[in-house]
Formats: structure tokens, C-alpha cells, sequence
């Protein structure tokens, strides 16, 4: 049986590896050379939008993902209409995910408490925005924004004219800025029949944007029942299949829904060692039709982002219990090249590990 992934980053690379031990075989699409996964796993070299390329993929698999929210739709779906095979998770959350106006009238339509905001697409748009909406704020991309990028915080008129300047050409969103008391991220499948499974709540930790650290489980029952309960009704309202994420910011005990993901996340790479089924296998199982896997945390885990460039393993791996986890990629600023995680007894020696992980690998955030 094989699996079509669209995009050959390192979700891809972490869906094969954990495909492998069921008996699954692989094929990616992906233009990139040295892509993570088309080191682990068979990769078709084009285009996402090559439709001869898109239909062999589909051709070829029992069933096609993606590893990357910005696959174009349209080939996808052109390709999907002629009947050459099935493709999850549904292509209408895919397109959700790549607006960021689409995702928030989704929250709003759904009941899910979201970020005040207003679309902007010319510097008059902008003004109004900011007086409906008012300072600090932060103007965003609508599309193709991922690891803070396309995006500025504003804090005065001078700034917001800088930031139409800077982000301008494309259509934007602004949205009030959220003094958050931290960011959490829930994770869940569904499967066949309508069957779901949500993992433990996760506390993440960014710095300019990108994901640092995130520590699971974490937060009352009440936050964990709060955004299991909307996770599930965006779940039900696609009719989904595979993981999907919604990202929060939470402020004075409220969620706030930030932005959904319709895959598997950087915040889930903890299951793979501190859940009874990792997020990448459970994807699996949702897509194939297969049982979905228990979510249970096996103890308190801490995953630390790798970024810019590789330390040296011995680095890591002197720190007992470190599961380290290399992508494959070349270093480069700002570009997330592997992860590692440990998972403890208690939360109590998984921040102290965790404070030494990053004391060791000079990150500078903070413990929540
Ligand atoms: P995003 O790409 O929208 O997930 O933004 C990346 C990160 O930037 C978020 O996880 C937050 O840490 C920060 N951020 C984005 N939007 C806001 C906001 N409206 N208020 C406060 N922080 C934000």
C-alpha cells in the first residue's frame, strides 16, 4: 500500500518513518533536490502544480496527503475530479488553511473565539482597520505567511505605514495584537466513520515567529475540554480525515483561536516518543481507514526546535534520554533543521532537563 505525499519536508520525512514499521511504502512530490523526505522515501521532482505529475501521484497511491498547507488546490483538485484517486485531508480545509481570512470567518461561523480583524487591500482599507480595530495590531499576509514570516506588528501610524510599504503588494489581514499569557495547540484526527482522537494540550514557546519549544501535556482539564471542543467542531464541519491543528493564544484563561493547520504540526513531534501513537502515525491510520491509535501521553515531554544549523549530536546526546531527530536539510538562518525530545516522570524534572537542553543550546526562551 502506498501513500502519495504532496511536498517532501520533514513532516513527510516523519510520516514515512512512521509508515515504515506498518508496511507502508511511500512516494512524494516535491521540486527541492535534497528534500528530507525524498532521503527516506522515493520522490517524483516537479512542480506542485504539474498535473501530469500530480495525476501519476495519484495514480500510483492508495490515498495522497501533503506535508505543506501551501500546495496550489486547483492542479490538486482538477486531477482529484477525473476520478485518479483519493486525497486527505479534504482539499476545502486545505484551502481554509491557506487564507487567513477564510480561517477566521470559519471561526467566527463555527462559534470558536477568534482575533478581532478586518481585510485589507489598499491604504484605505488599512486606515479604517485601524480605527475599527486600533493599536497595537499586526498587518499579515493572507497567504504564504509561515514562521512569522509576512508579517509586522504595528504600534503607531508611522509604523502601519511602514508595514503597508513592506507587505503591500499582496492582500493583507490586520488583526488586534493579543497580550497573551501563553500559546497552546491542540491536535486531533479523525478517522473512518467519523471517529476521533485528540492528544494532550500543548504549550508552545516562539521567538520572531517560530516555534521554540513546546511542552505537552500542559494547562488545566478546562483549557484541554475548551479546545477539544472546537478542534471537534471544525473536524466535523470538513467531514475530516487525517490530524488537523488549531493554534491559541490564551488570555486570562480564554482561547483564542489563532490559526489552524490542516496536518500534522510542529507542536505534535513530541508524540513520536511521548505518546502511545505519535501524530504522524495517526495521520496514517485516519487516511488509510484504519483504527485510529490511543493519544495517551506516556509522561511529561518537552520538544526543543533545531534552528539555523545543527550543534554537534555529542551535544545533545551527552544529555541522557535526548531523542534527537536531524532533518537532512543544509543550515540556513532561521530555517528549522531538526528537533529533539525528552520525555520524564514528572513536569517538574521535565523543565529542569529541558532548562539545560536549552541552557546547552544557548535558546533563549523561557519555561511557561
Ligand atoms: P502566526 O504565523 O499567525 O501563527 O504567528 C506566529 C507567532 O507570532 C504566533 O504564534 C505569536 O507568537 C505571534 N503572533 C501572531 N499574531 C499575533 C497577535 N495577533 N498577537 C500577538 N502575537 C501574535
Amino acid at each position: 500500500m502506498t501513500v502519495g505525499i504532496v511536498g517532501a519536508g520533514q513532516l513527510g520525512r516523519m510520516l514515512a518513518l512512521a509508515g515504515y514499521p506498518l508496511g507502508l511504502d511511500f512516494l512524494c512530490l516535491d521540486p527541492a533536490r535534497e528534500a528530507p523526505a525524498g532521503q527516506v522515501a522515493p520522490q517524483l521532482h516537479g512542480a506542485f502544480t504539474d498535473r501530469r505529475l500530480l495525476a501519476r501521484l495519484l495514480s500510483r497511491c492508495e490515498v495522497v496527503t501533503f506535508d505543506w498547507e501551501n500546495v496550489p488546490v486547483t492542479g490538486l483538485a482538477a486531477v482529484a475530479r477525473r476520478g485518479r484517486g483519493r486525497i486527505c485531508p479534504p482539499l476545502t480545509a486545505l484551502a481554509t488553511g491557506q487564507d487567513r481570512v477564510a480561517e477566521k470567518r470559519l471561526f467566527e461561523r463555527l462559534g470558536i473565539p477568534t482575533t478581532r480583524w478586518h481585510a485589507v487591500g489598499s491604504p484605505q482599507e488599512l486606515r479604517r482597520a485601524l480605527d475599527r480595530i486600533g493599536l497595537p495590531g499586526v498587518l499579515k499576509t493572507r497567504r504564504l505567511g509561515y514562521d512569522g514570516k509576512g508579517q509586522a506588528v504595528v504600534r503607531s501610524a508611522a509604523q502601519a505605514a511602514a508595514a503597508w510599504r513592506k507587505l503591500g503588494r499582496a492582500p493583507l489581514l490586520y488583526e488586534e495584537w493579543v497580550d497573551f499569557d501563553c500559546e497552546v495547540s491542540i491536535i486531533g484526527a479523525r478517522g473512518a466513520g467519523g471517529a476521533t482522537a485528540v492528544y494532550p494540550l500543548c504549550g508552545n514557546v516562539h521567538g520572531a515567529g517560530i516555534l521554540r519549544l513546546t511542552l505537552a501535556p500542559f494547562g488545566p482539564s478546562r483549557w484541554q475540554r475548551q479546545a477539544a471542543r472546537y478542534l471537534t467542531r471544525v473536524l466535523e464541519h470538513f467531514r475530516y480525515r487525517g490530524i488537523l491543528t488549531i493554534e491559541f493564544f490564551v488570555r486570562r484563561g480564554k482561547l483564542i483561536a489563532n490559526e489552524l493547520a490542516p496536518r500534522v504540526h510542529n507542536s505534535g513531534h513530541w508524540t513520536i516518543e511521548g505518546a502511545v501513537t505519535s501524530q504522524f502515525e495517526n495521520h496514517l491510520r485516519a487516511i488509510l481507514g484504519l483504527p485510529l491509535g490511543a493519544t495517551t501521553p506516556l509522561g511529561h515531554s518537552a520538544m526543543v526546535n533545531l534552528i539555523g544549523r545543527l550543534p554537534p549530536r555529542g551535544t545533545l546526546l551527552k544529555l541522557e534520554g535526548v531523542h534527537l531527530h536531524e532533518y537532512g536539510k543544509a543550515p540556513r538562518a532561521g530555517r528549522k533543521v531538526g528537533h529533539c525530545t525528552i520525555v520524564e516522570g514528572t513536569s517538574a524534572r521535565r523543565d529542569a532537563r529541558a532548562r539545560r537542553l536549552l541552557r546547552d543550546l544557548a535558546v533563549d526562551v523561557r519555561i511557561p
